[in-house]
């Protein structure tokens, strides 16, 4: 590592993680990344531009369109088959730069009284992607009411659609690693020259459904997030109907599946905090079960690619291919890209959690 790295002169939040950790010990991996994406003044998601193609990662509402105009769609049929509540909450996680928000919008609008009916809720930390949506959503003509807030729970109560792109993977996770005969924390410490490592923190108790024996060195994770968000909507006292979208295995995995993206490159989690996108994969077998252990109905997942071919991609590419020629290259190539059978096609999953009491939502069940 190069020495400007172990002194951290330029990293301000490393100076700072490293007198926390020589202060109050190692941190869990948690921590370690709610701090970097959090810390009020050199967490992640202090920066504004970290989405799109000059940013650090590009997502699928940034890639096409047709995204978030087949999301919008849905969430039109969705609120029907809800009764066409009004006011029905229309909730986003993590809308980033507001683009799938805007172009479902912009597609909604066309069911009869939906506009009308909605309020929109975008859940969203990050104070410049706040600014950022609002100046995107400023561009939709008369566009619905929208509120911004820190966590579902302060979304008032109502029938709601859901929709969260990218949100889940956002969320810290615990680790937990397995050395002589038993899970312990996974903790950053310091080494020597104080440069942030991985290591072996306090024993804790065996997890649930993990085995008993594993490899040396096998390392699970817990998703602590996952399990308020689930225990937010189970209390959620009207009908709702969410839809998660994000990248990871359809069944249940056991490693290590925390990753650092920078300028579009994987990179060191350890090196320079602050700086690169903090995420883990979904594992979405397990999301479903605790769906379903918190009462609640979840079918899935399937591929982006099955999600976005059964609400009819197909046709809407070609329909908005034939009014714009001049940019039929980049329609063609967008679609391509959220179809990708060996990319975001089948690495991006959809999963659908809602009130028990309704039916499945379209394309479900
Ligand atoms: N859905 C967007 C952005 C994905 S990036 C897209 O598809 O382009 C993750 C988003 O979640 C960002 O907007 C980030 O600021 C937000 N976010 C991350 N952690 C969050 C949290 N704990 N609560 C609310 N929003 C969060």
């Amino acid at each position: 590592m190069p020495p400007h790295e172990i002194d951290g002169a330029d990293n301000p939040l490393l100076l700072r993680l490293r007198e926390r950790i020589r202060r109050d010990g190692p941190l869990p991996v948690s921590d370690y990344m709610q701090v970097c994406v959090g810390d009020p003044e050199h967490g992640y998601w202090r920066r504004r531009d970290t989405i799109g193609a000059a940013g650090d990662f590009v997502t699928a509402p940034e890639i096409s369109q047709i995204f978030g105009e087949l999301i919008g769609l849905w969430c039109a049929v969705t609120w029907q088959q809800l009764g066409s509540p009004a006011p029905l909450r229309l909730i986003e996680l993590g809308p980033g730069r507001g683009t799938l928000m805007r172009d479902a919008l912009r597609a909604a609008r066309r069911m009869p009284g939906f506009i009308e009916a909605a309020t929109v809720h975008l859940v969203e930390i990050s104070e410049p992607l706040r600014r950022v949506q609002q100046a995107t959503l400023a561009s939709v003509s008369g566009q619905p009411a929208v509120t911004w807030h820190r966590d579902i729970a302060e979304v008032p109560d109502g029938p709601a659609i859901i929709v969260a792109n990218e949100f889940l993977d956002a969320l810290p996770i615990r680790q937990l690693v397995h050395a002589a005969g038993a899970w312990h924390e996974r903790v950053v410490a310091l080494d020597a020259a104080g440069a942030l490592m991985f290591a072996h923190g306090d024993r804790v108790d065996q997890p649930a459904d993990v085995p008993r024996e594993p490899q040396p060195g096998a390392i699970i994770e817990l998703r602590d997030g996952e399990d308020h968000l689930l225990a937010q909507l189970a209390t959620r006292s009207q009908p709702f109907v969410a839809l998660f979208i994000d990248y990871g295995p359809a069944s249940t995995a056991v490693g290590d599946t925390l990753q650092a993206v920078r300028r579009h490159e994987y990179a060191d989690p350890l090196a320079e905090p602050g700086t690169a996108d903090l995420t883990a994969h979904v594992l979405f077998a397990a999301l479903a079960d605790k769906a379903r252990a918190a009462g609640l109905a979840a079918d899935g997942p399937i591929t982006q690619a099955e999600f976005l071919g059964r609400l009819g991609i197909a046709e809407r590419a070609t329909r908005l291919m034939a009014a714009n020629p001049g940019k039929a290259a980049e329609i063609e190539a967008g679609v391509q890209r959220l179809m990708a059978p060996t990319g975001m096609g089948q690495l991006f999953k959809v999963l659908a959690v809602w009130s028990p009491a309704l039916p499945p939502p379209a394309p479900f069940g």
